[in-house]
């Protein structure tokens, strides 16, 4: 069975080898690979290559380009921070006043900021391993590409002073992301699609529906149109979210360290897959052996009738030693294996 496979038989919950497992990788592969972002995160070859290295060290089951919340929002006028060794973020915003919203103009995915770039890289990374290996896309929710519009502390404060306008910015944004997610999957070909969604746990259920949901839930219906499975993210304590995140049409829910894998495992009841949560804090600053460990037990609480990828419980950090990735992957093919061989003659 090849990666490709084995995410696909996993996400129809058909038998196994072993468990699949996708850490999170991204900005990291960059840095150990000893290339600055400063270069990377313009060069789609270079960004391939240090994708590939990554791969071919840890023989992980899916990849990615290197994305961030700058490289849609740059091209409508927010300003994205590069530097060398760091992830990238946006420190200064295309919003600045309710003016500003009506002037906002929606980018052309194979032109404009650094989409070009992400999407040229996938299309390298498919050329190289498009048949054996996943290669994935990604963007972010609309509400977390709207907080990088007119700033995160704004937003929330508007969410409550200026609904309306926040409902303006939420409708151009959801465009921009849906455009940018279409553009992966026709032109860099990507298998899939993961929405990274931060700003949705910082807010009331009421309003994680009326400015979060009511927006991913088209969002997610126009680009599964392309057949493209849906990894959605939130980061934080998500348990009381995870019944709406199903059902606007979620086929893998990714959680946070904070949310219980057997918990998580039964809300969803087999309705979509589930993915998680190795802690990055733990990657960051644990070693190989506890990681191992912590591995394992996110197997056992998540991987019984499969439907479930290992994986860091939010992007791994750039300080993870590589060794901890390695435990990561060989937890999931050796003690998944076993794991899953073992759970197969108890139901027999
Ligand atoms: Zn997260």
């Amino acid at each position: 069975m090849n990666s490709m496979q084995r995410l696909i038989a996993s996400g129809r919950g058909e038998p196994l080898d072993c468990v699949p497992v996708s850490p999170g990788i991204s900005t990291y592969c960059a840095v150990k690979a000893g290339q600055p972002m400063t270069r990377v995160a313009y060069d789609p070859e270079l960004m391939a290559d240090v994708i590939l290295q990554s791969l071919d060290r840890h023989g992980h089951d899916s990849v990615g380009a290197i994305s961030d919340y700058g490289v849609v929002t740059e091209a409508m006028g927010s300003r994205s921070v590069i530097r060398d060794w760091e992830q990238t973020y946006v420190d200064r915003f295309a919003v600045k006043s309710k003016a500003d919203v009506a002037h906002l103009r929606l980018p052309d995915p194979l032109q404009d900021g650094r989409m070009p770039v992400i999407i040229e890289c996938q299309k390298i990374l498919v050329a190289k391993v498009g048949n054996s290996v996943s290669v994935g896309g990604s963007i972010p929710g609309p509400l977390s590409f709207a907080a990088n519009l007119c700033g995160p502390q704004r937003i929330l404060y508007d969410l409550v002073d200026d609904p309306e306008m926040v409902h303006d910015l939420l409708a151009i944004s959801v465009e921009a992301v849906n455009s940018f997610a279409l553009a992966q999957v026709d032109h860099g070909g990507v298998r899939s699609i993961s929405i990274f969604d931060p700003m949705i746990t910082m807010v009331s259920n009421r309003m994680a529906d009326e400015f979060g949901f009511a927006y991913i839930q088209p969002l997610i219906k126009s680009i599964k149109e392309r057949n493209v499975p849906i990894l959605f993210h939130i980061c934080g304590d998500t348990t009381r979210l995870l019944e709406r995140m199903i059902e606007v049409g979620t086929d893998i829910l990714s959680v946070d360290v904070e949310v219980d894998l057997a918990e998580a495992k039964e809300i969803i009841s087999g309705r979509a897959s589930l993915s998680g949560n190795v802690a990055t804090q733990n990657l960051a600053r644990l070693g190989p052996e506890e990681i191992y460990q912590e591995s394992c037990r996110c197997i056992e609480k998540a991987a019984l009738g499969g439907r479930f990828t290992l994986s860091a419980s939010c992007e791994v950090p750039l300080e993870t030693p590589p060794e901890n990735i390695d435990a990561m992957v060989r937890a999931a093919r050796e003690f998944g294996r076993e794991f899953l061989e073992k759970s197969a003659d108890r139901e027999v």
